[in-house]
């Protein structure tokens, strides 16, 4: 996966899409697999927006039957499944366990009629799925059941527990870079630090945007009949200078990754604010999540958690979950984005429910769809609409989508007794195959085949971490990762619990330096972005 700005601007494409969150990148690779030429511009890099920040959880959508929301419920059910299907490797089930009370609403009558409804809804929620990833249903256990069985809840005065399956990812970075392989695999053009810095619009058609080079500085015209705009939170800000606006209402959200060591299941909890957090399990540590503010923020204005935020969501997670007792020192890295809200009371909001395709025909822009998405679980569902109604827009034969049934890169089976043997010739122990088998899947073999040029590249770059130098030099030659923040945080797992280490960042400078030919003054900068984005609360 080469980046070439000059291919962005030499020809007309047939769908443009602007942001390579994981909307943009499920988009791009549909609308490409459907033989439209495509093209995506990402002005950071792959997957760092909200994609980045979410709470790893792939839904089936429980939570949308206490308001009898089949259709959503349904869609999340079918999503879940079909990410499991097409990215077998990347997605393992996890129990979530909820401890609960004596009220109507959430007590156990209530979860058993919701684990009964729920049965129904997703009586094929295993449909084609391996023995590995097959969820069992949920259930409720009594008061004494779930004391016995997960010691933790002893602080509260639970009436017993929902246990119920959901899948998370692991590596979660790898899952949304899955789609921009994919996407690259059939042909579309994408480049990640090129921001589309104004759309091109024309007698009142929208025919692509003016995007610049975050490296260079240059700027071209990516010309396209139909132009997508799937920037999450700056949906807005580029629609603005043209008169347009979806209109939509955001808030901020995040997630604290902490050094609680993580166990088998993840478990909810209710704070005194109303709010139900969890705490997922995530590269051997506890991830809290989600706070979310409850007042709206702008578009326009850069966003940011504040210290006052992180303090008052520790606050809750304490009251949540007793036993965790935890403090600032023990977050290692804040998960923030911005996200859809829905006004609830005059400068008040919460979480959209559901994603919007806006098309900006009537507003007078031809040519242009905007695309709000609310859930990480269902981007590959709303990418499948948006490419349905830019067909129809451009006009083209229908062409039925098949992202749900082709396996994504990496996803084909591997051989697990090699890998427990670790390689031939002795030089990857079976725990180092077993980390390369997890974060890519069947494409693992060429990482091991580049491991085998270098001995230095066969070893972990840090102590702490599995992540071998072949890996950051794989991301620098073929994953497009342009910065150390780009091989570091989202192409490997090296950052992805918090900052990594001096030694490990500099190590790591060091072979994707020389595989970009970095300057010293370079390189310098480098590390220092990449300690910088542990410390800083800003948002995008
Ligand atoms: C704290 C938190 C927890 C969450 N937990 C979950 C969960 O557990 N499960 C779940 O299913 N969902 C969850 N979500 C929701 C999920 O993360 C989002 O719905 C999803 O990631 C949104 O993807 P997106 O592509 O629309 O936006 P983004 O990932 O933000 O992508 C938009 C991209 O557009 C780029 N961009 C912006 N402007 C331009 C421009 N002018 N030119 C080029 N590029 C541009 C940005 O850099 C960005 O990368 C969570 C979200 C948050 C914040």
């Amino acid at each position: 996966m080469i980046r070439d700005f000059e291919r962005l601007t030499g020809r007309a494409f047939d769908v443009l899409v602007i942001g390579g969150g994981i909307y943009g990148l499920a988009i791009a690779y549909d609308a490409a697999q459907r033989g439209l030429a495509t093209a995506l511009v990402e002005r950071s890099d792959f997957g760092s927006g909200a994609s980045f920040n979410h709470l790893r959880t792939i839904h089936g959508g429980l939570r949308y039957l206490q308001t009898l929301d089949i259709r959503r419920a349904r869609e999340s059910v079918n999503e879940r499944r079909t990410l499991a299907r097409v990215a077998p490797h990347l997605v393992r089930p996890m129990r979530f366990v909820l401890p609960l009370s004596g009220s109507l609403r959430a007590g156990k009558t209530a979860m058993r009629m919701g684990f009964a409804l729920d049965r129904l809804i997703a009586f094929d929620r295993n449909r084609g799925l391996p023995d590995s990833l097959r969820l069992p249903a949920g259930c409720v256990l009594s008061r004494r059941a779930s004391l016995n069985r997960y010691p933790m809840l002893r602080h509260g005065q639970s009436t017993g527990a929902a246990v119920w399956y959901d899948y998370v990812t692991i590596e979660a970075d790898r899952l949304t870079f899955s789609f921009a392989l994919a996407a690259d695999e059939h042909g579309a053009v994408l480049a990640n630090h090129v921001e589309a810095i104004a759309l091109l619009s024309e007698a009142g058609r929208i025919r692509g945007a003016r995007v610049r080079d975050a490296f260079t500085g240059r700027d071209g015209d990516a010309i396209a009949g139909l132009t997508v705009n799937a920037t999450g939170a700056a949906c807005d800000r580029l629609l603005a200078p043209l008169g347009l606006a979806t209109g939509t209402p955001l808030l901020k959200a995040m997630n604290l990754v902490t050094n609680r060591e993580a166990g088998e299941e993840a478990f909810g909890g209710r704070a005194r604010s109303g709010r139900h957090l969890f705490l997922i399990p995530w590269h051997g540590r506890m991830v809290l999540g989600t706070w979310e503010s409850t007042w709206p923020v702008q578009a326009d204005a850069a966003a940011e958690v504040s210290d006052a935020d992180v303090e008052a969501f520790i606050a809750e997670g304490n009251q949540a979950f007793p036993s965790l007792e935890l403090g600032e020192a023990d977050v290692t890295l804040v998960h923030r984005g911005v996200v859809p809200a829905a006004s609830v009371a005059p400068g008040r909001v919460t979480l959209e429910g559901r994603a919007r395709i806006h098309d900006h025909t009537r507003q007078g822009a031809e040519g242009l769809v905007s695309v709000t998405g609310v859930k990480y679980t269902t981007a590959r569902a709303v990418a499948e609409a948006t490419v349905d109604a830019a067909v129809r827009k451009l006009g083209r034969t229908r062409v039925p989508c098949r992202t749900a049934l082709t396996l994504l890169p990496g996803s084909r089976s591997l051989d697990q007794a090699r890998i427990s043997e670790g390689s031939p010739d002795g030089s990857l122990s079976s725990d180092a195959l077993s980390h390369l088998a997890a974060a890519y899947g069947s494409r693992c073999q060429q990482v091991v085949s580049l491991a085998q040029e270098d001995a230095a590249w066969r070893r972990p770059v840090s102590d702490g971490s599995a992540v071998i130098g072949a890996e950051l030099v794989w991301a620098a030659r073929h994953e497009m990762a342009l910065t150390l923040a780009d091989a570091v945080i989202r192409r490997t797992s090296l950052g992805a619990v918090g900052d990594p280490g001096d030694a490990a960042v500099e190590g790591a400078a060091a072979l994707v330096g020389r595989e970009l030919n970095w300057s010293d003054v370079r390189r310098r900068s480098e590390v220092a972005e990449v300690h910088r984005f542990y410390t800083r609360r800003a948002i995008g």
